[in-house]
C-alpha cells in the first residue's frame, strides 16, 4: 500500500512538472485528488489494511495527500506568475506612440446647400419656418386646390397613415398653416423633409427635401416673383447667371411656371453638364392661385402673392456636380468627406 502511494505521488509529481498552462494544472490535479481521482481511488483499499496498520497507512495517505497539495500550490504559483509575465510583455503599451486620431464629423452637403439657401432669402428679409411631416390630406391636397380626384394627386402618391393623415408630399401645407395663423404681410421659406412613393434610382427617392417661398402682401406681381428668383439664382450660380421663366401648370399656382438658369458650367454656351442647351432647370413657381388664398382665409381681392419650391437635393447636386442622388443617402464617408 505504502509502496503504490509512493509510486502515486512520484507520477503525480511528473505530470505537475509537463503541465505547461493553469488548464492542464488543474486536471492533473482532478486526476489525483478528485472525487475519481487516483489517491481516492487508493483510499477505498484501506479496508484491505490490518487494523493494527491503518492507523500508520492513514498517516501516510494524509502525508501524500497534503504534500500532493503543497506541489499542485506551487506549481499553480509558478504558472500564473509565467502567464502574467507573457500577458504584461504582451499587452505592453508605447507610450511614444501617436494618440488616436478623434474622428470629427462635418456637414452634409445637403446641409451646406440649405444654410447657402437660406443665408441669400434671410438676406431679402425672409422667415425661416417649419412644419409636421406627418401631415393632414386637407393641408398637403386639398387646401392646395388639390381636391380628391386630382390628377396631381396620383402624381404625388405617398404613404397613408389613415384615411386623414398622410407623410406629407411637399412642404405647401406649411404655407396653408402659415396663411391660416398669420396676417399679410408673410414672407417665409419652409424648408423640409417630403415624401412619394417612388421607386430609388439616380433622380427618385421616396425622402427627399423641398424649399418652398411664400410671400403675401398688397401689390405683389409677376415682376416681384421674376426679381425675387433672378436675386437667388444670381447669389447661388454667381452674379452672371440669367433666369428663364418657362409656362408651366401648378394647382395651387396661377399663371405658373418653371424656372431655368444659364448653365454656370459653360455660362449658356451648352456644354454635357447642361446636355448642350446652355440652361439648366432648378425650380417652379408662380402667383399663389385666389382660391388657396380665399381657402386660407385671406382676401384675393385685398392681397396677391407668389410662392416657390426648389428642390434641396437637385441644389446640391448642381452645386457640387454630383451626378447621382443616391450618393446622398448612402453614408459612405469617402464620398462625404469631400465636401
Ligand atoms: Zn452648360
Amino acid at each position: 500500500m505504502k509502496k503504490r502511494l509512493e509510486q502515486l505521488k512520484e507520477n503525480a509529481l511528473l505530470k505537475i512538472k509537463s503541465a505547461d498552462n493553469l488548464s492542464a494544472l488543474q486536471e492533473v490535479r482532478v486526476a489525483y485528488l478528485g472525487k475519481k481521482g487516483e489517491l481516492t481511488a487508493l483510499l477505498k483499499g484501506m479496508k484491505d489494511v490490518s487494523p493494527e496498520e491503518r492507523p500508520i497507512i492513514g498517516q501516510f495517505v494524509n502525508e501524500t495527500r497534503e504534500a500532493l497539495e503543497d506541489l499542485f500550490e506551487t506549481a499553480k504559483a509558478q504558472l500564473r506568475l509565467a502567464e502574467l509575465k507573457v500577458q504584461l510583455e504582451e499587452e505592453v503599451i508605447d507610450v511614444s506612440l501617436p494618440a488616436k486620431k478623434q474622428k470629427t464629423g462635418h456637414r452634409h452637403p445637403n446641409t451646406i446647400a440649405l444654410e447657402e439657401v437660406e443665408r441669400i432669402f434671410i438676406g431679402m428679409g425672409y422667415e425661416i419656418v417649419e412644419g409636421p411631416e406627418v401631415e393632414y390630406d386637407y393641408y398637403n391636397f386639398e387646401a392646395l386646390n388639390i381636391p380628391a380626384d386630382h390628377p396631381a394627386k396620383d402624381e404625388q402618391d405617398t404613404f397613408y397613415i389613415n384615411e386623414k393623415v398622410l407623410l406629407r408630399t411637399q412642404t405647401s401645407p406649411v404655407q396653408v398653416r402659415i396663411m391660416e395663423g398669420a396676417k399679410p404681410p408673410i414672407r417665409i421659406l419652409a424648408p423640409g423633409r417630403v415624401f412619394r412613393s417612388d421607386e430609388v434610382d439616380a433622380t427618385h427617392s421616396p425622402s427627399f427635401h423641398q424649399i418652398e417661398g411664400l410671400v403675401i402682401d398688397k401689390n405683389i406681381t409677376f415682376a416681384d416673383l421674376k426679381g425675387t428668383l433672378a436675386t437667388f439664382a444670381k447669389e447661388l450660380f454667381g452674379a452672371d447667371t440669367k433666369v428663364k421663366f418657362r409656362p408651366h401648370h401648378f394647382p395651387f399656382t396661377e399663371p405658373s411656371a418653371e424656372v431655368d438658369v444659364t448653365c454656370f458650367k459653360c455660362g449658356g454656351k451648352g456644354c454635357r453638364f447642361c446636355k448642350n442647351s446652355g440652361w439648366i432647370e432648378i425650380l417652379g413657381c408662380g402667383m399663389v392661385h385666389p382660391k388657396v388664398l380665399e381657402m386660407s382665409g385671406i382676401d384675393p381681392e385685398e392681397y396677391s402673392g407668389f410662392a416657390f419650391g426648389v428642390g434641396l437635393e437637385r441644389i446640391a447636386l448642381l452645386k457640387y456636380e454630383i451626378d447621382d442622388m443616391r450618393l446622398l443617402y448612402e453614408n459612405d464617408e469617402r464620398f462625404l468627406r469631400q465636401f
